[in-house]
Parts: structure tokens; sequence; C-alpha cells
């Protein structure tokens, strides 16, 4: 069992124009077996959020605490927060050249269990977590992310969340630029996830297509760095019908 805990959480990042509040006192609270939606406007700093308790050196926490657990997630390396159970599947996945998916998956799965995998058990686990998400067995010796599609990617962070079996899991909009059935395949993959570690899953999204897969029991919307309603399913819905307009002032650009 597993407890995240985000407490008034203020973060800003420099720009050109100088240090930026983005994230204007956060709460938020996910535990094991638990699935929360956030949903929001483009540019409120949902992505921020999910970067924040990553460990990304480009924001800077001004305010607040995010605990694991209980322990102070702030003061871990981005690795340590991998090992205490932390994972991020990023909106936008980066390329690493020179690194096959096989390499990269085993070198992480090392790095989180203190001990490698051994080779037996962990080619079959490859194997058949590739086989679920329908991947062709051929990527497995292609570079990280490298001339991957949309789908592909996102199908790779999904395979990285079903190897590595983290207890909080961030789905930073896992649902862009899938197709139809790419989202089925990979909403499955998260249901599986949850079925079988009781997987907590703060799921960020802009629509609400992804929730009809992945059920949340939570949803709160983050306007302009702040989570300003929550509810249940319900809210997704009328977020489905209504769209974000009746929280974005009258005359204020629509992003
Ligand atoms: P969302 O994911 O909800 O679309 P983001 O967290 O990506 O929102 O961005 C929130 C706001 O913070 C936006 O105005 C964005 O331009 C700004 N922002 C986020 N990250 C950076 C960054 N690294 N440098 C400058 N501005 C940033
Ligand atoms: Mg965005
Ligand atoms: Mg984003």
């Amino acid at each position: 069992m597993a407890v995240l805990e985000i407490r008034d959480l203020h973060v800003t990042v420099e720009t050109d124009e100088g240090t930026t509040p983005i994230l204007n006192g956060v709460n938020l609270t996910i535990r094991s077996g638990e699935t929360h939606a956030i949903m929001g406007p483009n540019g409120s700093g949902k992505s921020t959020l999910a970067s924040t308790i990553a460990g990304h050196p480009k924001y800077t926490v001004t305010g607040g605490t995010i605990t694991l657990d209980g322990e102070d997630v702030l003061e871990m390396s981005v690795d340590e927060r991998a090992r205490a159970g932390l994972f991020l599947a990023m909106q936008y996945p980066v390329e690493i050249p020179g690194v096959t998916v096989t390499n990269f998956l085993r070198t992480a799965k090392t790095a989180i269990d203190g001990e490698a995998p051994t080779i037996r058990t962990w080619a079959k686990d490859v194997r058949e977590g590739m086989d679920k998400l329908r991947m062709d067995p051929k990527f497995a010796q292609r570079n990280v992310n490298e001339g991957f599609s949309g789908g592909e990617k996102k199908r790779h962070e999904i395979l990285q969340l079903e190897l590595l079996k983290p207890q909080i899991a961030i789905l930073d909009e896992t649902d862009s630029g899938l197709d139809v059935d790419a989202l089925k395949i990979v909403s499955e993959g998260v249901n599986r996830a949850k079925d079988n570690t009781g997987l907590g899953v703060l799921l960020i999204t802009h629509y609400t297509r992804i929730l009809r897969y992945i059920k949340p029991e939570f949803v709160h919307v983050m306007v302009k760095g702040k989570v300003v309603e929550e509810g249940g399913p319900e809210l997704a819905e009328r977020l489905e019908n209504e769209g974000y307009a009746a929280y974005i002032p009258e005359g204020a650009p629509l992003e």
C-alpha cells in the first residue's frame, strides 16, 4: 500500500521573462489501487506537475511538499524516486540513440530492483509483455524511441510500466495521438498493471476518450496551476459535454 501526497505545491520555471510561477498550490493524494484523472485546458500545468513529481531539474519547487509513504520525495534524486516506486510515462518520450529497447529495459529493471533479472525469466517477461501490447518482436533491437511512431512510443512506455512494476504511475497524455485500437491496447496494459500489482494511477489527459477504458474513481480539474474542481466520473462526463469554457474567464484566449 503506497500513498503519494502532494500538499500545497508551488512550482516555478525560469523563462526569458524571469521566474514564472506555474503551479500555485496543488493538493492531491493518490493511494495504491486508486485511479485519478487530472484534466484541464492546455497550458494549465499538468505536465509540470508530472515532471516535478519525477524530479525534472527544470522545475523549482518554491513551496509545499511531495511525500511517498511519508518519505520526502523532493529530497530524492530521479533514480531514487524510481526505486521508491514512482513511474512517469512522458507526454513526449525522448529518443535514446545507441541504446536498444532490450538493453534499456534490462538496465532500468536492474537499477530499480537492485539486482539483474535472470536472463531466462527476463527474456520471457519482455517477450510476453511485447506480445500483449501487440509489439513486433523486432522492436526489442531498435534504439529507444528512434523513429518510433506516436503509438509505438506510448506502447513502449506501457511496456516499461508492466515490466518495472512501480507503485504509483503518472501517465501524461498517454492517449494523445493514439487511434482507437492502440488506445484500447495501451489501456488494457494499464488495467493489467492495476489488477496485478494494485498500481495507483494518475492519469493526465485533455480528453475524456481514454476514461472510457481506464475508469477513474476521482477526477480533478486543473486550471492555471490549481485544482479548481474535484469529483467522480460524472465530472469527466460533464467536461466531455461542456468543455473547459466555464473555467476560463470571458474574453481570455481558449487554447
Ligand atoms: P499542460 O501540460 O497542462 O498543457 P504545461 O505544464 O506543459 O501544461 O505548461 C504550463 C505552463 O508552463 C505553460 O504556460 C508553459 O508554457 C509553461 N512551461 C512549462 N514548462 C516550461 C519550461 N520548461 N519553460 C518555460 N515554460 C514552461
Ligand atoms: Mg499541453
Ligand atoms: Mg502537458
